[in-house]
Parts: C-alpha cells; sequence; structure tokens
C-alpha cells in the first residue's frame, strides 16, 4: 500500500473515475493502467499545485485524495488501518473528540505501520510528501511547522524520553520558546527562587543535549503542560 491508497481506505473515500490512459502517476511515481488528467484535477481543486505534479496523469488514489481539499489537509495519522486527525492541544482535542498527537506518540505500538503528517499548518496538502513508516528507532513523520518542512527520522522511545522531559520543565512554567533555547533566557528572579539555581541548571544541562535533534524538535511541539495520562 502506499500513502494515497492508504489514505484512501482509511478514510473511507469513493475513488474517483478513471478519464485517461495508462501513465506514471505524476504524484506518486507508480504505474496506473488507467488514470486521471491532472488538468481536470487542478481544475477541480485549489491550493498549492506547483511542486505537487511531475507528469500529466495521476493514478486514481492520488486523484481521489488530491480532491479531498478539506479532509487531508493539515495534521493526518493512520494507524491501524484507521484515518485519525489529531491535534496538538490536549484540551481541544478533548473537545472536538478528536486524539492528540502527545498521547498517541506514549500510546503507539512498536512495529506498527503509519503514515503520519505533523503540523501547525491547516491548509497545506502535505500527504505527497508523507510516507508510510513504522513506529520503532526510524519512525519517519512528516513535520511542518516554522522553518522545519521535512520527514524527521526520530527513535520513538528516544522521543518519548525527551518528551517526558520537555513537560516536566513547561509544568514548571517555562514556556516552549525558552525550552528551544535556554532555561536561563529572559529567567524572572521568583522562578529562579521557586525552582532554585540546581534544579534548572539539571535541566538546562540535560535538555542541551537533546536541543537540535528530530526527537527534540517534535518532542517540544506536541508538548502539553496537563500531562495526566
Ligand atoms: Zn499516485
Amino acid at each position: 500500500m502506499n500513502v494515497s491508497s492508504s489514505l484512501c481506505s482509511a478514510f473511507e473515500l469513493s475513488i474517483v473515475s478513471a478519464n485517461a490512459p495508462a501513465d506514471e502517476c505524476a504524484i506518486c511515481g507508480q504505474r496506473t493502467a488507467e488514470s486521471v488528467s491532472v488538468k481536470s484535477l487542478i481544475k477541480s481543486a485549489t491550493g498549492n499545485i506547483p511542486d505537487t505534479f511531475r507528469g500529466r496523469h495521476a493514478c486514481l488514489p492520488c486523484a481521489t485524495a488530491f480532491g479531498e481539499s478539506r479532509l487531508l489537509t493539515g495534521s493526518l495519522l493512520i494507524l491501524h488501518g484507521e484515518g485519525l486527525r489529531p491535534m496538538v492541544s490536549k484540551e481541544s482535542a478533548l473537545k472536538e473528540g478528536r486524539p492528540c498527537w502527545r498521547d498517541l506518540i506514549f500510546g503507539m505500538v512498536l512495529e506498527t505501520s503509519t503514515i503520519a503528517v505533523i503540523t501547525s499548518n491547516t491548509k497545506r496538502r502535505l500527504w505527497t510528501q508523507a510516507v508510510v513508516s513504522t513506529v520503532g528507532k526510524t519512525w519517519r513523520p512528516l513535520f511542518v511547522d516554522g522553518d522545519t518542512d521535512r520527514l524527521l527520522t526520530v527513535s520513538i522511545m528516544r522521543l518519548r524520553e525527551c518528551l517526558d522531559l520537555i513537560e516536566q520543565v513547561y509544568a514548571l512554567g517555562f514556556s516552549k520558546q525558552v525550552i528551544a533555547v535556554s532555561l536561563w533566557t529572559g529567567l524572572a528572579p521568583k522562578t529562579l527562587l521557586v525552582i532554585g539555581m540546581e534544579r534548572i541548571t539539571q535541566f538546562e544541562s540535560v535538555l542541551s543535549a537533546w536541543r537540535g535533534t528530530d526527537e527534540f524538535i517534535l518532542a517540544l511541539f506536541v508538548a502539553q503542560k496537563e500531562a495526566t495520562s
């Protein structure tokens, strides 16, 4: 199964009809017996068209997924064949009846096959850059936020370790911006007094070893303050 056919089956999309001959798919590159012309796709959809197509015809699953310009934009996760639209904020996720990333990260079973798009961008069609990847030592979620726009390579165990650390620090009142750079940034005398120099020094020394890793980038993005699970 490739990305688009997994999406179609997980989100139970009805596959569009062909209107063009056999070709290589302009999105996923797979050889397809019948296709949909890219021209007709672009007409029916708006959004980031350039860079998506390398050719004139798309396979039916890619054409179908491409047409879902609302459902298949923003964060996505295919897990156990089910299509999920996770959120970062645990509170909002609870309200919407959707899962949140940090809970999923702690809950996902090793060796499970996934497709993951983790982003703050709710408008862009990002699945075309995503890959099928197994939860384990080299899990590969697509991550798009701020300056980062690429597939990460994370060890799920290390990711959990890093997330646990960041959430401990976050719960103490440090902002994500500060955790990203240094706990000493703009440190208020009151915080220093309450938490103590020794504890801050310890946390900062462990955090500094994580900064710059893909695990850190992702953990910081999904971390929640009230991490009760
Ligand atoms: Zn395709």
